[in-house]
Parts: C-alpha cells; structure tokens; sequence
C-alpha cells in the first residue's frame, strides 16, 4: 500500500513527513527549502489566517502590503538587524539583463522597509498608533529544511506597530501575544507556554522577544509565534519622529509580531496519530466527509447519491464545512482510511438500510467514537461533536503538555531527561549566556522562556550554583 505511514513510535521524523506528503498538505518543490502548499494545506492555511486576521481586526489592525525587494542600503541601517539577518538573506543583484547598482534583498522581515515608509508617513502626535499588519511570504536561506517547520521560503504575517510612549508599545507586544495565545489554543487546540526569550535568542535588533511555546508529542518544543518590543531601535535607526502634544520632536517606540505556515507543522505534531492527521474541527478544510454506501443491486445514483446530496445541503445551511464523497471509483473502505489520514473530524456513512431508517453512522476522528443519528438531527448533532472535539483535543494536549513538564533537583536529572522522554524543563536559571551556551552543548536543550504567568520564586541554577532570580522552561526545540 502506497498509503501508508510510518508509525510515530517507530520513527517520528519519517512519520512527520509521509503525513505531510501523503495527505497531500505539501509537495517538494525544485530549489531546496521551497515547499508547494497543496490545495488541503493551503484550505487549512486559509482557514488559520480567517481567523487571526478577524482577531488582527478585533484588535484595531488593518492590512497592507509592502514590496518584496529591499535595497541593501535599507537593510544596513540597523546594526544588530542586518547582523542578525545576513547569513540568511537571498540577493538580486541582475535584472533585466543588467547588474543593478544597488543589490536588492528579497526580505527576510520587513522592518527595514516598513520603518522606511513609516519615517515619511508619521509628522504629528495624531498619525500615532500606527497598527498594520501584512500577510505576505519572505525567505530566509535554510541549510537544513523541512516541510513547514523549516523552509527558505514560507508564508507569514507581520505586524508592524508604531506607538507615541513606551508603555504603549509593551501593552501591544503583550496584547499580540495573547492573540497568539488564544489562536493557539482555542483554534489548533495546541496549549502553549507564553515566555520572553534570553539575550541569545531574542529577535535582532529587539530590546525584549515574547513568544508562545508549543510542547510536540515527541518531547521537543516549537516556538509558535513572536511578538517584539523593538523599543526605539528601529526609530531611531530609520530616523522615525514626531511632533508630540507640546510640538516637541519625539521618538515613537515600535513592535512587530509574526507567526507563520510553521503552525501547520505544529499542528501535525501535536493531534496527529498512526493513521495520519487529526485535525481540530474549527480550523479543518472538510468538518464532516460524507461516504455513500453503494446498494449491491441497482444504481447508487438512485439509490444513496439524492439522500447523500440532500444531507450535504442541510450540513450546509448549518454552516458546516462538508465534502461528499461521490468517486465512483473507489470502494467505501477505502474512503474512510482516506479520509481517516487526512485528519477529516467526522466521518458521515449513509447506504440504503441507512435511507430506510431514516438515520445514518457518524465516526469521529479522533476517538473512532460510532454512533447512529437520525438524519433530521444530524445537523444539530455534528455541530455539537465537534464542539465536543474540539474541547477534548485541547484537554488531552494540555494533559501531555502536563505530564511532560518536570521539575528537577539535580543537573544530572536534566541530563537524564533531556536524554530520555525531554519534554520541558522547569528550573531556575542564572541568566548567564555562556551557561546557557553550554546548557545546550551538554544537553542540546535551549531555553525557551521566562514564563509570564509565573510567581518569582528565587533560588539558584542547578548547573552552576549560581543565583536565579525566578524559574524558566527548557526544552530541546525544532
Ligand atoms: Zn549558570
């Protein structure tokens, strides 16, 4: 069978990526790093943008759309950005036919642009916030690539903020990682840790990095999205200032916060089983799937296919995502393992002893859960099991995030578990870089936040007995 996945256990890695290309999310592309977005993924990347940018909205954003060419002299203006950036950056430098005088950079990020813009467009206290947001793709030059989780080129949004006082501009970056927050977790049912990053692992060219962090079913974390407080950096570096209340010159404080097709990838790694995708009912590109069962004599288009159709519609007007079935060229149990590893939430089986009864069998994806449902109330009672779904994917995710969350007395402890199952690391930390550094040559585990919503609880490192001002989270990460 030429459909069939590798099992988790066996090896997570091989798993990860024959779900990817067998249900048809993602295919290779020719230049390394560059993934094509099949229409299934990109129905559920569609479906994942809907709602964030409902949210961006709800929150006073608006969209623009800024272009994908920087020139290098932009670029350079921000020190620790253009550091931070240029390993990865890809260049143009001919065009039609002719070196150009200035190489163009095919944006990574696009503060150096954006804040460019914003110097022209900003004069008085009255043009501030500014609160815009793109949704676009950038690339960023990966050596080691994989679908999703690491691509030179992907899909994101930026948001790219600009605020009169300091305050402001922190209230924002805490207000986008909670948007963060609560997509994660009401959305994809993927609980997450919010934290701010270290010195290392902060954002180039930030003064403080938020992120939300995921824990996947093989122990190892993923940063779902950032949120920045760029302080005045990039105001200054790109000499953004306004005339304040009293007409003096000042300074705005800027943010910027992303999250990207790498959610996908999180969403694969968190529900998914041996089977393949299980995908939480309200972002899925199909809620229901709906498979005919063929009458043994006769035609099945007189037979199931009206009823089918009929069922179809009445999903519909309850404003259900559904798909019917009708290949004639395949038979039902092949339908359901299709559909099964393609992560659909439920599974919606009507034949002709079904059309006599008046009901037909729904299969939920996640538990395999049968039961029958009078055809009348299926409507009613699909909308109320996938809500059910939903709640249950996010408890039994929160639970795994739980039971993989140790505390530990002893270095060796870390090591030992770092070794092992992994999971997070909840520890003190002496905010020291080089024991960071080596942290993760010692145990290839980074860290991956302060946590917020933590009381300071002081003490010391277990690594090097230094003092710790409060505990943060560990983990190895993708
Ligand atoms: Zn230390």
């Amino acid at each position: 069978m030429s459909k069939e996945i590798t099992p988790k256990s066996q090896d997570f890695s091989q798993w990860y990526l024959d779900v990817v290309l067998k249900t048809e999310l993602a295919d290779y592309g020719p230049v390394k790093g560059c993934m094509i977005i099949r229409p299934y993924g990109y129905a559920l990347w569609e479906n994942m943008q809907a709602d964030m940018d409902r949210r961006f909205k709800e929150t006073g954003h608006v969209n623009a759309y800024f272009p994908l060419f920087i020139p290098k002299s932009f670029l350079e203006k921000e020190k620790e950005h253009v550091e931070g950036f240029s390993p990865e950056v890809a260049w143009v430098t001919i065009g039609g036919g002719e070196e150009l005088e200035e190489p163009l950079a095919i944006r990574p990020t696009s503060e150096a642009m954006i804040c460019t813009m914003y110097a022209k467009w900003v004069r008085s206290w009255r043009d501030l916030p500014i609160l815009i947001n793109q949704w676009c793709n950038v690339v960023r030059w990966e050596k080691v690539t994989r679908p999703f989780l690491r691509t030179t080129e992907f899909l994101w949004q930026e948001g790219h903020t600009l605020h009169a006082t300091e305050e402001e501009a922190e209230a924002e970056t805490l207000q986008m990682l909670e948007v963060y927050r609560w997509f994660y977790e009401e959305v994809m049912a993927v609980p997450v840790v919010k934290g701010r990053k270290s010195e290392s692992e902060k954002f180039a060219g930030a003064n403080k990095t938020y992120s939300v962090e995921a824990l996947m079913s093989d122990g190892k974390a993923l940063q779902g999205a950032t949120s920045h407080n760029l302080g005045q950096n990039f105001a200054i570096a790109y000499d953004i200032e306004f005339l304040d209340q009293n007409q003096q010159r000042a300074r705005p404080w800027s943010t910027s916060w992303g999250a990207s097709t790498r959610m996908i990838g999180g969403l694969i790694m968190t529900h998914g089983d041996d089977a393949g995708l299980v995908l939480p009912p309200r972002i899925a590109p199909y809620q229901i799937v709906i498979v005919p069962i063929p009458p043994r004599k006769g035609d099945w288009n007189e037979a199931v296919l009206p009823a089918c159709r009929d069922t179809q519609a009445a999903l519909r007007g309850a404003s259900l995502r559904v798909h019917l079935d009708d290949r004639d060229t395949q038979q039902p149990g092949f339908k359901y393992a299709d559909w099964e590893m393609r992560g659909v939430p439920l599974r919606v089986e009507i034949g002709p002893k079904d059309i006599e009864k008046q009901q037909c069998v729904m299969v939920r994806r996640d538990t395999r859960e049968k039961e029958f449902v009078p055809i009348l109330t299926l409507p009613t009672r699909a909308r109320q099991v996938l809500d059910a779904m939903q709640r249950d994917m996010l408890e039994r995710a929160r639970r795994f995030l739980a039971d993989n969350t140790t505390r530990v007395s002893t270095y060796d402890q870390f090591k030992e578990v770092m070794a092992g199952k992994r999971g997070f690391l909840v520890a003190g930390w002496c905010r020291d870089a080089a024991c960071e550094a080596a942290i993760k040559e010692e145990t290839k585990a980074t860290m991956r936040g302060v946590p917020l919503e933590a009381e300071p609880s002081p003490g010391a490192f277990l690594r090097c007995g230094q003092p710790s001002p409060g505990e943060v989270y560990f983990a190895q990460a993708y």
